[in-house]
């Protein structure tokens, strides 16, 4: 069936807006991904979906009811009084899972008011909850917390039954949430999701970087998104002007299509620069290579055509398991990446975890700023059998083909120097022990993305084999604004001119050190920075491979001195505003 063809007449048709952190329109079907947190998404479930509904609430009965027997036996081989107690109590809870006044109400309130399961616990339980407290008994008024504690297992369960979320998404699925996690984004099956959108989720936060990695549109930020939904109606999200559209009028569908056909168009366009270097018109060489989360996006960066990966961010392959992946596995994966880019070099940064990447192997949200705490490099440090890991397979799949290891968060020269003695541990552990390995450890590389790192990038680049500035977490860290936190989106701006110098005060520490200088964070991919960074003397960016035939048509049509012009002239501003208005001149465009 077309999607066009299904609107459902009865709902009316909602515009929202919010950040647009990855461009182009989709137009699909909605899913609606509760997260399993206490906070619960109501939506309306069509007609014909109100028994698999309540199916997948039985079944989610019966796993919480299998989770409390397991706690039950635990505690029961615990000692002392109290442990009978709790399994007493636990007994109750397993006795209100049996068809009681709970699980029946649930079942009627899907049937009767066709909402989705989470929803319809919320209200069976606020009820129950209701008529407990309002007990005169206090030990039964105290049951209202185990009322509220079974509930919020149900919602949990709910929220990640069977299996990997999103296993069960039907092809044209866009995504509605209240937040994505960037582990979320990594289980979506590319072919299925065409877009998404949530309420929370700022413009450089990792889950909007996954978005332009997969090529998909998508708005974050978006106010109310979650209210009145409705699983399975129409949307159409447009990651370019930041809109999301909930059961759209027959115009916004003929609006659609008309885009849709220029966007193709441009693509075919912008297909024929594939095969020609990114060189501008004076005759300045660029390199534009791609930034990859999963070693899946391999294909997109050779079919973008780009000369190298220059961003692995490994630490996506420790995501959404629950061991972490030894040497060997990533060996496995690196050396499969080195071989289909044949000859290209590939740039494998280490364990990139904290901040808004978390994965559950590292307890890493327990510090009191998990953006500044254990997190990167300072994680590996801490932990150097992780390390060495990851230096080991990257060592192994050098022997395919060009590898360089990239060290991310390094705040000083001495960070690099401790991993430096495990650089060359590891390699010489590997020799002694006969592994298959190249002459030479690949360079090391570090990321440029700490404030204090850039300022003192000349100490670092006089031990670094080169460097690669993050204008992501830079820009975070300079202007303290959180880069997923949509309140103060419109804050994060790294045209700030204190971003801007500490950018150029790199690139030049690099020159000076005769050491390479590349810039891997977002704005490499956005052609309103190509003439700003190719003018700073940055021949290297690396991005999101469905930006690469963009940024390459930007340095195809400008002219290296001029780029070089708007830079001193940038350099002398101190307001974001007129920076902006000078960069826009240059791009022939209004400010
Ligand atoms: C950056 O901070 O600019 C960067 C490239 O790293 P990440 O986005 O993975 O933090
Ligand atoms: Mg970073």
């Amino acid at each position: 069936m077309k999607i066009d063809d299904q609107p459902i007449p009865e709902l009316p048709t909602r515009i929202m807006h919010g950040l647009g952190v990855s461009p182009g329109i989709a137009l699909g079907i909605a899913y609606v991904h509760e997260t399993g947190g206490l906070s619960v998404i109501e939506y309306c479930i069509p007609e014909a979906r109100i028994a698999q509904e309540v199916a997948r609430f039985r079944e989610a009965v019966a796993h919480v009811a299998a989770d409390l027997r397991k706690i039950q036996e635990d505690v029961r081989r615990l000692p002392g009084q109290s442990a009978e107690e709790v399994a007493v109590i636990l007994e109750a809870h397993v006795l209100m899972l049996k068809r009681s006044r709970l699980v029946r109400g649930v079942e009627t309130l899907i049937a009767e008011k066709s909402i989705n399961a989470e929803a319809a616990v919320k209200h069976q339980i606020d009820d129950l909850m209701e008529t407990f407290a309002a007990m005169e008994d206090g030990y039964l008024a105290g049951r209202a917390d185990d009322v509220r504690d079974l509930g919020q297992r149900l919602v949990r369960r709910l929220g990640h039954g069977e299996g990997t979320p999103f296993a069960d998404l039907p092809r044209q699925s866009i995504v509605l949430a209240d937040e994505l996690t960037p582990a979320d984004t990594a289980q979506m099956d590319p072919a299925r999701v065409v877009a998404f959108a949530t309420e929370l989720g700022g413009i450089a936060s990792h889950t909007a970087i996954m978005a332009r990695s997969l090529g998909i549109p998508a708005v974050v930020g978006v106010s109310g998104l979650t209210h009145n939904l409705c699983a399975g109606c129409t949307v159409i999200v447009d990651g370019t002007a930041g809109r999301v559209i909930l059961n759209p009028t027959s115009e916004q569908l003929a609006d659609y299509r008309k885009w849709r056909a220029a966007a193709l168009r441009r693509f075919r366009s912008l297909n024929r620069l594939r095969a020609l270097p990114a060189v501008t018109r004076d005759g300045l060489r660029a390199t534009l290579l791609a930034n990859i989360e999963r070693p899946e996006e391999t294909s997109a960066a050779v079919l973008a055509g780009a000369e190298g990966i220059g961003l692995f961010r490994s630490e996506f392959l420790y995501m959404n398991r629950d061991d972490v992946p030894t040497a060997d596995e990533q060996y496995g994966i690196l050396r499969n990446v080195v071989e289909r880019m044949d000859g290209l070099p590939v740039t494998f940064r280490t364990l990139d975890v904290g901040g808004d990447k978390l994965s559950r192997l590292f307890d890493l949200a327990a510090g009191p700023n998990p953006a500044m705490g254990l997190r990167a490099v300072r994680l590996s440090l801490a932990r150097p059998e992780l390390l060495r890991a990851q230096f080991e397979a990257a060592f192994r799949a050098a022997r395919h083909g060009p590898v360089r290891v990239l060290l991310p968060m390094v705040a000083s020269p001495d960070e690099l120097r401790q991993c430096r003695v495990h650089y060359a541990e590891t390699f010489a552990a590997l020799s002694r022990a006969r592994v298959a390995l190249p002459d030479e450890p690949p360079p090391l590389g570090v990321m440029i993305e700490v404030p204090g790192a850039a300022l003192n990038a000349d100490a670092i680049a006089k031990e670094a084999d080169f460097l690669s500035i993050g204008t992501n977490d830079l820009t975070q860290y300079t202007l303290a604004i959180d880069r997923s936190d949509e309140q103060v989106s419109h804050l994060y701006d790294s045209m700030h001119p204190a971003v801007l110098r500490l950018i150029h005060f790199t690139t030049e520490a690099g020159r000076r050190a005769r050491v390479p200088v590349s810039v891997c964070g977002e704005v490499a991919g956005d052609p309103h920075y190509t003439g700003l960074l190719l003018g700073m003397g940055i021949k290297e960016l690396s991005m999101a491979p469905g930006n690469l035939l963009f940024v390459k048509a930007q340095v195809r049509q400008m002219e290296a001195a001029a780029a070089h012009a708007l830079v001193q002239a940038v350099l002398r501003q101190s307001e974001g505003t007129e920076i902006r208005a000078l960069v826009a001149a240059f791009n022939g465009e209004d400010a």
